[in-house]
């Protein structure tokens, strides 16, 4: 990521490391590779700007189309969870603001995101195409199918909640791999970390966790 010094200000970075201590290390999220991605995104730069000062604040944000960035602590939960070295190629469903695949882009080789909105998918497109992450695919379609073409993933992220897993999408995790996604039991929801494994699926459970719906299109 080049360019940065007229998209960022020395403020808000002040802001951006203090969010990072006392929402984020303070909640026990110790990944390097994670921190460090958080620490170097504008994270302001994927609100309004009439937001932008709340954009490091310890809650999620509207982003248009009844559609929020996720509080800094799950952005970061999250990617921990997906357990990164660096080198992947992951999948995430549910670019929204597009804040998180740039965290993706800063840690991994390729990611390949997938937005049902168009105006929310165009949007994220042009805040990363200014942060110049150019190891970033997106594109406007249902998520619960996948990306068959580039498949199979080292990892997949779904960013919204369903009571049930997308079952093309366990496909398309490679044997060893990682499926992260929020899952609706009733009132609750817990984030869980399937691992592909050649006996079959393990199941962890993270945490309760909060997350809009994922919109399954029918057919
Ligand atoms: N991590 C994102 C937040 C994503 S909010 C951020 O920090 O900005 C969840 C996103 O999933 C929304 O943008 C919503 O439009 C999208 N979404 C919901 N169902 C989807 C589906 N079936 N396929 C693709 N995207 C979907």
């Amino acid at each position: 990521m080049t360019g940065m010094s007229t998209l960022d200000s020395p403020e808000l970075s002040r802001l951006r490391k203090r969010m990072l201590e006392d929402f984020v290390v303070a909640r026990g999220i110790r990944d390097p590779l994670v921190l460090r991605a958080m620490e170097k995104v504008p994270r302001h730069l994927f609100v309004d700007e009439a937001l932008r000062e709340r954009a490091y604040g310890d809650y999620a944000l509207p982003i248009g189309d009844k559609q929020t960035i996720s509080q800094p602590y799950i952005i970061a939960q999250t990617t921990q969870a997906l357990d990164l070295q660096g080198g992947e190629k992951i999948l995430e469903i549910g670019t929204g603001s597009g804040y998180q695949t740039a965290i993706l882009s800063q840690i991994v080789d390729h990611v390949y995101s997938l937005e049902k909105i168009p105006q929310l998918g165009r949007r994220a497109r042009k805040v990363l195409d200014l942060l110049r992450c150019h190891n970033v695919a997106i594109r406007i379609l249902d998520g619960t199918y996948g990306w068959k073409e580039e498949a199979p993933f080292d990892a997949i992220l779904v960013s919204a909640v369903s009571d049930s897993i997308p079952e093309k999408l366990l496909d398309q995790v490679r044997e060893g791999g990682r499926l992260i996604l929020p899952l609706e039991e009733g009132e609750s929801q817990h984030l869980v970390r399937l691992l592909k494994t050649e006996a079959g699926w393990e199941k962890e459970v993270l945490g309760p966790c909060r997350f809009v719906p994922l919109v399954h299109s029918s057919g």
